[in-house]
């Protein structure tokens, strides 16, 4: 069978000033041939990678709460498939495009691989500013795409989630418009759903609980004692406020949090549990740093200083390209891992690994909201619902599982922790890809 080694991508030099911001679909076909250059993967594997399976591009008419009609742009772009439906949220926001999704879809067809989930990796959305529609116009636009998109999702083809500017509610409506078609109630259409209409407890937290767990394990690795480690957290939304409550819980001292406004430093440690997250409350950590004395160490500091803070973790958790070429040389944290999608550029990841600073990457890291939507999807299809306990111990169960694939590939291949995911995700994709057999 026809395999090759690929070459490396473009030089790092090269690609510190070109790609500081790339695209998702740049970050993603990049990630594969950095991969595919240390495998020995058949050709034709790799080349059916680096395309979508299908992009579906809709128009989606609504009707104005003032009577007008205004027509707007929706797409479901499916990666792969070959491990099971595809699997991937809907974004609500202005800047979606088909390349925006085709990139999004390629990464969680990656992080269900490293999971080891039964899913293949999908991302869709529409072009429009959810802030500028009403309850209702996005009720109607929701049930609309539905409709737009019926004949290529389903609970068994393409299982939807809420992403930027969707939420339970969003699915709920989604999943009525789906049910009503079909004639009856099929709740696995999408996950992420309220738990009374089959929901999952616990999946509103998993993210932030996957890079707790993921934290956890890589210090107790390389010899941090959570009693004994600091943390610096930027963000403090769905991901970061539940990762940093959960570290504390569990002994870290968690020492900087911020929001967009900017950030709180305190040496002997801030009570977490103290701050509304942003979902309780939006930008609380704000309200939290004015009421603070600036005095014994605890101060007021910006969102660019916590990410330089000298600290054993750094947990970048709010949004991407934070961590860039420009300030990859002032990360003083030993271990950074990845709460945010995309938080570090490909220029800075080549910079901290140079540096020996451990990046876990966002695709185990935050895989947490992925994995549980496989246990709503579960729930869903069985017709039986779990407990938050049984949630979480299976969460923990398959975070420790999907985290020791990968330090094996460190230990074994002397690679970094982003080039171990995608060597078990690349793997695991082509072993199935290689099984099935490219037909005809
Ligand atoms: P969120 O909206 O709940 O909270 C975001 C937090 O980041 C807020 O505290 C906000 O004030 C702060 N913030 C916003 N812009 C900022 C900036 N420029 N600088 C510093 N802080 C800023 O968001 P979330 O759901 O916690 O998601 C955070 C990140 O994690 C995103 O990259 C998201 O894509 C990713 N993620 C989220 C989930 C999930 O299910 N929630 C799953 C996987 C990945």
């Amino acid at each position: 069978m026809a395999s090759h080694q690929r070459s490396p991508p473009a030089s790092d030099e090269a690609t510190a000033t070109s790609t500081d911001h790339e695209s998702a679909l740049e970050t993603a076909r990049r990630q594969l041939d950095r991969a595919a250059a240390g495998l020995d993967i058949d050709d034709a594997v790799l080349e059916r990678l680096e395309h979508p399976a299908a992009v579906h591009e809709v128009t989606v008419p609504l009707e104005r709460d003032d009577g007008s009609v205004e027509v707007f742009t929706g797409y479901r772009a499916q990666h792969d498939s070959v491990r099971g439906p595809y699997k991937g949220g809907l974004r609500y926001h202005p800047d979606v495009t088909r390349d925006e999704c085709v990139g999004l879809s390629m990464w969680m067809t990656w992080k269900c691989a490293v999971m080891d989930l039964p899913f293949g990796g999908a991302k869709g959305g529409i072009v429009v500013d959810p802030k500028e529609l009403s309850a209702d116009e996005k009720e109607r636009l929701t049930r609309r795409f539905a409709q737009e998109i019926r004949d290529v999702i389903g609970p068994n083809a393409d299982i939807p989630a809420p992403d930027m500017g969707t939420d339970p509610q969003t699915m709920a409506w989604f999943m009525d418009a789906y049910s009503m078609q079909e004639g009856e109630t099929i709740p696995g259409v999408v996950t992420g759903k309220p738990p009374g209409i089959g929901g999952s407890y616990g999946r509103e937290e998993a993210p932030g609980r996957s890079v707790a767990i993921v934290t956890r394990e890589t210090c107790e690795y390389y010899g941090y004692p959570l009693s004994e480690t600091t943390v610096a957290v930027q963000g403090f939304g769905s991901v970061g406020a539940n990762a940093a409550r959960l570290l504390e819980e569990w002994g870290a001292t968690v020492v900087a949090v911020s929001d967009v406004n900017g950030a709180v430093y305190d040496p002997d440690g801030i009570d977490v549990g103290a701050i509304p997250s942003h979902d309780e409350e939006p930008e609380a950590v704000t309200r939290f740093a004015a009421g603070i004395d600036e005095d014994d160490g605890v101060r007021r500091i910006s969102n660019e200083e916590l990410l330089e803070l000298d600290v054993d973790v750094l947990i970048p958790a709010a949004v991407g390209n934070v961590i860039t070429a420009d300030n990859a040389d002032a990360i003083a944290a030993d271990i950074v891992v990845e709460g945010a999608n995309g938080p570090t550029t490909f220029a800075a990841d080549a910079i901290l690994e140079e540096r020996g600073i451990r990046v876990i990457p966002d695709i185990l890291a935050n895989a947490g909201g992925v994995t549980v939507s496989y246990f709503e999807w579960l729930q869903d299809i069985n017709r039986r619902a779990w407990s938050l306990e049984r949630v979480n111990e299976e969460l923990e169960s398959e975070m420790v599982t999907a985290w020791t694939a990968l330090r094996d590939e460190v230990e074994r291949r002397d690679i970094s922790w982003r080039d171990a995911a995608y060597v078990v995700a690349l793997e695991r994709i082509a072993d199935a890809q290689e099984m099935r057999g490219l037909w005809p």
